[in-house]
């Protein structure tokens, strides 16, 4: 899938649109989600222009891969949520509900979840 540079978390990589920005390194960049499912909900994007994980994984360098969930794993610890537990999901295309083509991983925590999703 070719990637849109027009997409609404490239905008805020740009600072064209705000974000409740939590975290940001030279691979990361976190802030809240606009319609939190969970106490704590947060998304996570790369820098680059990747649209979901499947083209992450395949296309991006190992340097920002690894710097990526590194950044992830911060923020999980940043948020307090390593010892009560937390989850992470990232939809990838149509059947998954995807809605914005800019690879994300949410993480949700701050109350017990579901057996499936949030
Ligand atoms: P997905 O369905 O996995 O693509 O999730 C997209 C997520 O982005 C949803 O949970 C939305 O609530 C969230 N979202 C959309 N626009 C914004 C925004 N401007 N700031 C923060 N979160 C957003």
């Amino acid at each position: 899938m070719v990637y849109d540079p027009g997409n609404i978390f490239a905008r805020i990589l740009r600072r064209e649109i705000p974000a409740r920005t939590i975290y940001e390194d030279d691979y990361a960049l976190a802030f809240h989600d606009i319609a939190p499912q969970a106490p704590i909900h947060v998304l996570v994007i790369p820098k680059g222009p990747y649209v979901s994980i499947a083209d992450f994984g395949a296309i991006a360098s190992p340097e920002e891969i690894t710097g990526f969930w590194r950044a992830v794993s911060k923020i999980a610890e940043a948020q307090g949520l390593t010892q009560e537990g937390f989850r992470l999901i990232s939809n990838s295309g149509p059947n998954s509900g995807q809605e914005v083509p800019h690879f994300h991983v949410h993480l949700f925590g701050g109350r017990t979840l579901g057996s499936l999703l949030t």
